[in-house]
């Protein structure tokens, strides 16, 4: 590597004191790259990046993130130890940075962890640490410095490393069950539920995802098959209506859940009253039904809700709760969860990745827990094992498993890929046929 030759740098003053200089280590090939600010003492004797203090809390964060240092690529922004450890200044960062240009285009990781203000500075200008820290942005992960251990940021910066890990053990895995709920996932919430339409850069990351053999991508969802699949028009595995209703594998159930149809209508006939309350919608969902109020007065809606519920006999229906929403849902031991559960069981060598927003996603984080990688979008009370901020966080994400162009000598890769990808999808096909 270009270290060689770097040893004799003298682009910027840093060169007159400095023993050694110091440039990144770790795995070439590696799927996550960390930035730091510059050498310290111990790595300035050394030549090798974070073998000092902050090495240590550095090396302990990685090993609890499950994460092993020689499958990472560790550097800093400036290779050349700033006398005395001062913050290199904007012209030595100015200077040394062909040099970190040059390694993460070589190695070209899935992500990139600023690890404190000079490494963000460097590479995300603007966004500060403390706002950001913990969070995707693009194919940037923002955290602490790790000397930030010793003012007090270890709390943090251990949450931090956990999503780090998790997006490493992602990145890493070679095959992946994305299950996908929509609204509040893919697109942002909406007034009203008809406009949830799919913007083009999420239905170009689900193209792209699905096209790769190694990927399985599902769509978990409480809406009906038929509205879903108007908003995605993509040819993936729905799991509809709360996993009551499924596109592109069979379910051996399917044949018994018949039975709701007929109830849901006659459900829907008993709270006809309810559409007189300005703004509340009645949707027959064809397996159970679903009141919306979420244009409507909810006092008004509650009081017309509360009467009706007096004289309606649920049967074999039960009710839920959700995102201004009530439902009224099959009485079976079925929902996203199992539906989930049977559809990881049936992809048994995918890592399960599941993301949801919504109430009726717990049962799937908690069917899932042990299983794969669970997500819950928006801060709140969760059975899922990680958070995301918001759509555009999910949305960041996936982007991460986009495949991009090939670069030079990676066409004879691509079309083994490809072959494999044509084959993996065969063997589905036969499995369900
Ligand atoms: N601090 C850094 O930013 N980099 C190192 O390599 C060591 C300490
Ligand atoms: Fe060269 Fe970078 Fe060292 Fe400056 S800090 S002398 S630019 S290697």
């Amino acid at each position: 590597m270009k270290g060689d030759w770097v040893q004799s740098c003298k682009k910027c003053i840093l060169c007159e004191t400095r023993k050694n200089v110091v440039w990144g280590e770790g795995n070439k090939r590696a799927k996550m790259v960390f930035v730091g600010e510059a050498p310290g003492g111990d790595e300035d004797r050394q030549g090798r990046p974070f073998v000092g203090r902050a090495g240590k809390v550095l090396d302990d964060l990685l090993e609890k993130a499950g994460i092993d240092r020689r499958d990472v690529y560790i550097t800093n922004v400036v290779k050349c130890r700033p006398p005395g450890n001062r913050k290199p200044t904007e012209e030595e960062m100015e200077k040394c940075m062909p040099y970190l240009r040059e390694e993460l285009d070589e190695i070209n990781p899935g992500l990139i962890v600023l690890l404190g203000s000079t490494a963000t500075a460097a590479l995300l200008p603007g966004a500060g640490v403390m706002r950001n820290h913990g969070k995707l942005l693009g194919k940037f992960f923002v955290s602490y410095h790790p000397s930030m251990a010793f003012h007090g940021s270890l709390g943090e910066m251990e949450s931090d490393f956990k999503k780090i890990g998790m997006i490493h053990k992602a990145l890493k895995a070679e095959k992946k069950l994305f299950l996908l709920d929509y609204d509040g996932t893919l697109v942002p919430i909406v007034k009203n539920p008809d406009d949830a339409v799919m913007n083009k850069r999420t239905k170009e990351i689900l193209l792209n995802l699905k096209q790769q053999w190694k990927n399985v991508v599902a769509i978990v969802t409480g809406r009906t098959l038929e509205r879903i699949r108007k908003f995605v028009d993509v040819d993936l595995i729905f799991l509809a209506n709360h996993g009551f209703e499924f596109y592109g594998f069979d379910l051996p159930h399917e044949k018994r859940f018949e039975n709701y149809r007929k109830m849901s209508s006659e459900l829907c006939e008993r709270f006809r009253e309810i559409s007189e309350v300005k703004g509340a919608i009645i949707e027959d969902k064809g397996y159970g039904i679903a009141l919306h109020y979420r244009n409507a007065d909810e006092t008004k809606f509650f009081e017309s809700f509360n009467k009706l519920m007096e004289k309606v006999d649920l049967g074999e229906m039960v009710i839920q709760f959700g995102k201004k929403v009530v439902e009224f849902r099959p009485k079976e031991e079925w929902d996203k969860g199992k539906a989930s559960l049977y559809l990881a069981d049936h992809f048994s060598d995918y890592l399960p990745v599941y993301i949801g927003d919504d109430t009726t996603d717990e049962s799937a984080f908690i069917e899932l827990k042990n299983r794969g990688i669970t997500i819950c979008v928006g801060k709140k009370e969760t059975n899922a094992e990680y958070s995301f901020d918001n759509v555009g966080e999910v949305l960041d994400f996936l982007d991460l498993f986009v495949e991009t162009k090939p670069k030079k000598g990676e066409n004879r890769k691509r079309e083994t890929d490809n072959r494999k990808r044509e084959r993996e999808r065969k063997r589905r096909i036969e499995d369900w046929g």
